[in-house]
């Protein structure tokens, strides 16, 4: 089944309280990357242009309530203020009005004098002890201001705290345009995907992946993992890794994921390794099983490079997380950007992006636009491709 949208519910003249992912990076007092406001104005422009009352909570950055001094000066540095001008700027027609409060008079008193089509944005929700919580007093507290709930965070349902799965236990609730959209690429991967379906999975460590490379073995068709995860696979089957990242205690798992994954699961057949990681002096290319015992790998090879690309031919579906080498440093960003070059080629399929360094690399590159889509939620995607409910999606209505 499938979750009520914004358009399910009768908006006007409402206080909706969104719940929106407005934790962009942000210097002093400037915000550097508006991607995430951007990302939530369908849902905002829908709401203001439908007569309802749309009051945004958010979190910004970390604020953690332990040491006094410290949480004070998290707040400082995360303070919600700037976002408000970068929305107003980006919605020059209507009114935003910023509150410095995350509960009591100026916060209610702002949103009793709304009218229809104007926007209040609440302080940093995390300014609140109790919402890493989800506390039960401040997710009714919150809810008690407004009288609908639409979710469209999608980087923080995945975390039940007292905004993304609090408020909705008291009102009637949807989900926002870009959870949607989310809901529909993941889903369909996940749930319908057109086959063959090709999982390409990379990154630095095994233990962050084991669950999706568990669930996507059930699913896939393929699942081609790169990455310095590599080596940890590479060790299970008996090969030297030098000193390339390596996870001991995942080779049994690792081990496990081979047996079961036999014929599915495509591992790097050469590597480019290097003496150094901050200072590589010397580089080369090396088959996998003879990486030499002073080098660690860095980066698939120029023959896997071209084995992952055939492997991906034909791929109606494809899940990508995770670069393939330490594509931050040049000279061994080849393998990422083959691959994604290979996905971004692909004709007739679903491509989807779901995790933050993938996502950035693609962009960089120039090749976001040939993907299907590309998720907001780094960790969020991750999990759902888990085949984990996401707390923040699973108190919302049905339809
Ligand atoms: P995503 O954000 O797309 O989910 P991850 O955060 O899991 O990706 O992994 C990204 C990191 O993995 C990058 O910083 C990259 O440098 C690192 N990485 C990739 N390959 C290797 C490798 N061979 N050795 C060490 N780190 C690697
Ligand atoms: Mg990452």
């Amino acid at each position: 089944m499938a979750k009520k949208s914004v358009t399910d519910l009768n908006v006007t003249g409402k206080k909706v309280i969104v719940r929106v992912d407005f934790n962009v990076p942000h210097k002093g007092d400037v915000v550097t990357d508006d991607n995430r406001i951007v990302a939530a104005l369908p849902t905002i422009n829908y709401l203001t242009e439908h007569g309802a009352k749309v009051i945004l909570l958010s979190h910004l950055g970390k604020v953690k309530h332990k040491d006094p001094v410290e949480t004070e000066q998290m707040m400082k540095k995360n303070d919600m203020s700037i976002v408000a001008k970068a929305l107003q700027a980006l919605v020059p027609e209507t009114k935003v009005t910023f509150v410095n409060a995350t509960r009591g008079e100026e916060l209610e008193k702002a949103i009793s004098e709304m009218h229809e089509g104007e926007i209040v944005l609440m302080q940093n929700t995390r300014y609140e002890k109790g919402e890493e919580k989800n506390d039960p007093e401040l997710g009714a507290y919150w809810a008690s201001l407004g009288d609908l709930y639409v979710s469209d965070a999608f980087g923080s349902v995945h975390r039940a705290h007292a905004s993304t799965a609090g408020i909705p236990t008291h009102l009637p609730s949807a989900v926002g345009f870009l959870i949607e959209k989310e809901l529909k690429y993941l889903g369909q991967a996940l749930d319908n995907p057109a086959r063959p379906f090709v999982a390409v999975l990379g990154g630095a460590k095994v233990s962050d992946k084991i669950a999706v490379i568990d669930n996507l073995l059930k699913i896939a068709d393929k699942v081609i993992v790169g990455g310095g995860m590599a080596y940890t696979f590479y060790k299970a089957m008996g090969y030297e890794v030098g000193t390339s990242l390596l996870e001991e205690d995942k080779v049994a798992i690792a081990k496990e994921f081979i047996e079961k994954g036999q014929g599915k699961l495509i591992l790097p057949i050469d590597n480019v390794v290097a003496n150094d990681f901050d200072n590589p002096t010397e580089v080369k290319v090396v088959a996998a099983d003879s990486i030499p015992s002073d080098f660690m790998g860095m980066d698939i090879g120029p023959k896997t490079i071209e084995l992952f690309t055939k492997e991906l031919q034909g791929a109606k579906t494809v899940f990508w997380n995770g670069p393939m080498g330490v594509f931050e440093k040049e000279g061994f960003e080849k393998g990422t950007v083959g691959v994604c070059k290979a996905i971004a080629e692909l004709d007739d399929c679903m491509s989807v992006i779901g995790g933050g360094d993938s996502a950035s690399a693609a962009k960089n590159l120039g090749y976001a636009s040939s993907f299907t889509h590309i998720s907001t939620g780094g960790g969020a995607s991750l999990e759902y491709m888990e085949g984990k409910v996401l707390p923040g999606i699973a108190v919302i209505e049905e339809k």
